[in-house]
């Protein structure tokens, strides 16, 4: 293992770009679940924790879950410019802020983003090359269906607009760099791993890259 000094490739490795990590799909394709296991595997990643108008539903946890705030609040966010994106969801309203975001990046960190195919439209513009985009399909329509009635948290109207809300999710499917079909979730939590390792692998990503490069040409 190279360990001299400044050129130290552990220490030039921690120079590199933060990830920005957006997986989008219908409620109820596993996203939480593939979410929840990525960021216990990954101690240098963050979730991105948004805010959000909607009531919380059991087990859910203000600044944990979402920051759960009123019309007033959200709006004067909004004009204040503290979100990095925001969209409509169902009747409710949704936004990232800003600064938690800025600060993970600025200290090397992935962040991770649960947000719809709005807010990926729009940290496309914002953010560019530091975004990786990923959609998560279900296997099949009937599974969607199933998988939102066993979650059991929501009432069966919500269901029902769920799933008709979950066509025009998918619909925007081809605006995505990856797409992951989360028919078993092993597997599904491999590819999603796969992808991360990659992205971080890209050459732009990693600004150590040079200086280490200049001391294996100079013999250092
Ligand atoms: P839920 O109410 O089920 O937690 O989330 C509903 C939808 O809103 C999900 O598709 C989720 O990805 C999306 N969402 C959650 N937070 C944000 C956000 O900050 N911005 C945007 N654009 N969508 C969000």
């Amino acid at each position: 293992m190279l360990n001299n000094g400044s050129n130290s490739l552990h220490g030039l490795k921690r120079k590199r770009r933060g990830l920005m990590v957006v997986l989008s799909s219908p409620s109820g394709a596993g996203k939480s679940t593939l979410t929840r296991k990525l960021l216990t595997e990954n101690s240098n990643m963050t979730m991105s924790v948004s805010a959000t108008t909607r009531r919380a539903r059991s087990g859910e946890q203000d600044g944990v879950d979402y920051y759960f705030v009123g019309k007033t609040e959200f709006s004067k966010m909004l004009d204040n410019e503290e979100f990095l994106e925001h969209a409509k969801v169902f009747d409710n309203y949704y936004g990232t802020p800003r600064a938690p975001v800025e600060a993970a990046l600025a200290d090397g960190k992935d962040v991770v983003f649960d947000i719809d195919w709005q807010g990926a439209q729009q940290l496309t513009q914002a953010a560019g090359d530091d975004l990786v985009k990923i959609f998560i399909l279900p296997p099949s329509k009937r599974e969607l269906e199933t998988r939102l009635q066993t979650r059991a948290q929501d009432s069966a109207n919500v269901i029902a607009r769920r799933m008709a809300k979950s066509e025009a999710e998918i619909s925007h499917w081809a605006e995505y760099d990856y797409i992951i079909v989360n028919d078993d979730l092993e597997t599904a939590m491999t590819e999603l791993r796969t992808i991360v390792t990659a992205e971080r692998l890209k050459r732009r990503r990693q600004l150590w890259l040079g200086p280490f490069v200049k001391g294996l040409i100079e013999g250092r």
